[in-house]
Order: structure tokens, then C-alpha cells, then sequence
């Protein structure tokens, strides 16, 4: 049975506050033993998209950030780069989106270094031998850190129903084309019953796949390769993924990408999910989406399905009611952490331990 430790916050718990039960998490967990001086750490976060108001704050980690320091490793922000069009598609625009959203040095105390490099390029394939991949695509500079600290705000998700750890670091440690196989089985389509014809879902397609006929959106199926950014996009609807099972197939995919991610680094990743400002889809979103619940708390632990197992538990008890799958009902999020377990990333029976 795996250890999660919690730290309960008010709702809207001002920084300090926030940032000092990060630290006695930190403490609690005993973390400080997983860093050795010298090496690398990759912090793995989500900056948030332009406009998300959601994300992880640069403020609530620069403590934890010294702490890891004083151990003598060095710790670095870092993220890779998106599919979808936006400003985190390549690492300039990236890096700008992050101080935007005060992630710089001055406020946090470490730099910042996009994983798979300016134009996601900068990836190793890793072998993991499982049912989906037999490798995996994960960006180097996480790849070749010796340790790592996984930054996680739980969110609902169009595609899995929910992510946070396992989905935090299958998308966030994969370069672009790690992403575009992960998806490659989505196929939205158009109800052109609903369809307004704005325009706003060819706007955020990357691969320039949909164009207006006859007063309605089409896909071309051959330049798609099922971001579902047209799904996010759509105020109307109007845009399904038309094959069934297809989450269950990305949430497998997902946990084989995050097995690959922490591959050789047993006993030295370290995990925060933040269940604060959780909204109906993830920070990717461009938009200041309102909160599903009211805030709960962060969550450590050294097992990542463990913790996601946590988090979706405590949401539930925290509402009386399974918000997530109300909200995404084709999308059975437990798949991503059954097969999480399945594939031996972590077990889904934890003992939770209040800080
Ligand atoms: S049409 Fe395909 S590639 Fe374009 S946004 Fe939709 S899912 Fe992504
Ligand atoms: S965003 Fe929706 S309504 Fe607008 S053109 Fe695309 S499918 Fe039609």
C-alpha cells in the first residue's frame, strides 16, 4: 500500500499559507532524501495557457523550490512543447507564455528549460515493451535529469475524463509528435445539424484539416490527427469523437508514455497534485474557466497512481457526488489508473496520512 500525504486548504488559501504546506508535505515525505548534489531535477509543470487562471502558482512553489536547492541539486522548471495552436507551441513562445504568468527567476529562484527543445526535436525513444508502444518518445532534458519533482493541478479533461499525475507527465514529458501518437486514434466529426460555420474550430486546428462547405465545417480525416482541439473549441457542440473506445485507447497510451517518463529514475520522483481551482477542462484551455468544486487541498506521494487515485477520491467525498464522470460521461477516467497499476507504475490502495 502506497503513502499519500495531504495538507487540506481553505478555499482560495492566500499564497503563504499554500506555499508553507507545500513545505511540510515536503518534510512530511521525507523528500529531501530523494535529491543528490550535483544532479539535474526536473520540476515538471503546466505554465497555463494565455488566459487560464487555474494553473500552479510561481508564488506557492519558490519555497519548495530553495528547499530542493539546499540538498545540492539542481532543480529546473520545464514543460515540452504543444500540439495545439497556442502559446506554448514552441519554445519561445513558450518561455514568454511562462512570464506572463510569473514563472521567472526572480519569483521562483530557478530557470526554466523547455524539455524537447525549440521546435520539439530534442527527444530519445525509451523502451517500454507494453500492448500500445513498445517505445516510448520522451524529451531529453527530463529524460537525462537524474531526479524529479512532478507539479500536477487536477483537472477534468475532455479526452480522459481527468488528469493530473499519470496525464501531467505522459503529455508533459513527450515531445509534439510523442503527443500526436497518444492521440492518433481520435476521429472527431462534425454535426452539421449544429454547425454555425464560425470558423473558430479552424482557427485552433494545427494541422489546417477543417474548412467551411456548403455552410458547415468538414474535416479532412487525412491531415487529422485527433488533437481534439476542434472538440474544446466548439461553443456549439457541434464536434464529437465519433469512435468509441478511443479514450479508453488514450488513457493506456498515457500511462505507457508516463512509464517511459520515469524509467530509471525509481525512487527518485517525487509527486504534488494540487486540487485548487479544479475546472471542467485542463489549463490548456485559453480561457479563465470557472472552478467544478471548491478547493481541497495538495496531495504528496513517491507513487503516481496512488495519488491520482487520492485526488479523485477526496474530489468525490469533498462533493458528495462524482463530478467528473457527471461532467465526461463517455470518458471512464478510472482506465488510466487501472492500467496505470496494470503496467506497474504504482498500486491504487494508499494510506492517506493528514500533514
Ligand atoms: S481536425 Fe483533427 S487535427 Fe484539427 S483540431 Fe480537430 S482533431 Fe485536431
Ligand atoms: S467551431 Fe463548431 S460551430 Fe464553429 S465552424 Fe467549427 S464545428 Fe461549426
Amino acid at each position: 500500500m502506497s503513502k499519500v500525504w495531504v495538507a487540506y486548504l481553505k478555499d482560495e488559501e492566500n499564497a503563504k499559507d499554500v506555499s508553507k504546506k507545500i513545505l511540510a508535505l515536503y518534510d512530511a515525505a521525507g523528500f529531501k532524501n530523494v535529491f543528490s548534489k550535483g544532479e539535474f531535477t526536473a520540476v515538471k509543470i503546466h505554465f497555463g495557457e494565455r488566459n487560464n487562471i487555474g494553473h500552479i502558482k510561481p508564488e506557492w512553489i519558490k519555497p519548495l523550490l530553495n528547499a530542493v536547492k539546499k540538498t545540492g541539486c539542481k532543480p529546473f522548471l520545464t514543460d515540452t512543447n504543444t500540439l495545439y495552436k497556442g502559446q506554448r507551441q514552441n519554445s519561445v513562445d513558450h518561455l514568454m507564455q511562462a512570464y506572463q504568468h510569473g514563472f521567472s527567476i526572480e519569483n521562483t529562484g530557478v530557470p526554466i528549460i523547455i524539455a524537447d527543445g525549440l521546435l520539439s526535436k530534442n527527444f530519445s525513444e525509451v523502451e517500454i515493451n507494453c500492448r500500445h508502444f513498445k517505445s516510448v518518445k520522451i524529451a531529453n532534458d527530463i529524460l537525462h535529469s537524474g531526479s524529479m519533482i512532478v507539479l500536477s493541478h487536477m483537472t477534468g479533461h475532455i479526452t480522459s475524463g481527468f488528469g493530473a499525475a499519470i496525464k501531467n507527465l505522459a503529455m508533459g514529458a513527450a515531445p509534439r509528435s510523442g503527443k500526436q501518437v497518444q492521440h492518433a486514434d481520435m476521429k472527431p466529426k462534425v454535426n452539421i445539424e449544429k454547425c454555425r460555420a464560425c470558423g473558430l474550430c479552424i482557427q485552433w486546428c494545427p494541422r489546417n484539416a477543417i474548412e467551411i462547405y456548403d455552410g458547415a465545417a468538414r474535416i479532412n480525416a487525412s491531415e487529422c490527427y485527433g488533437c481534439a482541439e476542434c472538440i474544446s473549441a466548439c461553443r456549439f457542440g457541434a464536434i464529437k469523437n465519433s469512435f468509441k473506445g478511443t479514450s479508453k485507447t488514450l488513457q493506456e497510451k498515457m500511462a505507457e508514455y508516463t512509464l517511459g517518463a520515469v524509467k530509471g529514475k525509481e525512487g527518485k520522483v517525487c509527486y504534488f497534485n494540487f486540487l485548487t481551482h479544479i475546472t471542467k477542462e485542463c489549463d490548456c484551455l485559453d480561457e479563465a474557466q470557472p472552478k467544478i468544486s471548491g478547493d481541497i487541498g495538495i496531495l504528496a506521494s513517491y507513487d503516481p497512481v496512488a495519488i491520482d487515485q487520492a485526488s479523485v477520491d477526496l474530489l468525490k467525498e469533498k462533493n458528495g457526488e462524482d463530478i467528473l464522470r457527471r461532467l465526461w460521461p463517455e470518458n471512464d477516467y478510472d482506465i488510466q489508473i487501472r492500467y496505470a497499476e496494470q503496467i506497474g507504475l504504482g498500486e491504487r490502495k494508499y494510506q492517506l496520512n493528514i500533514v
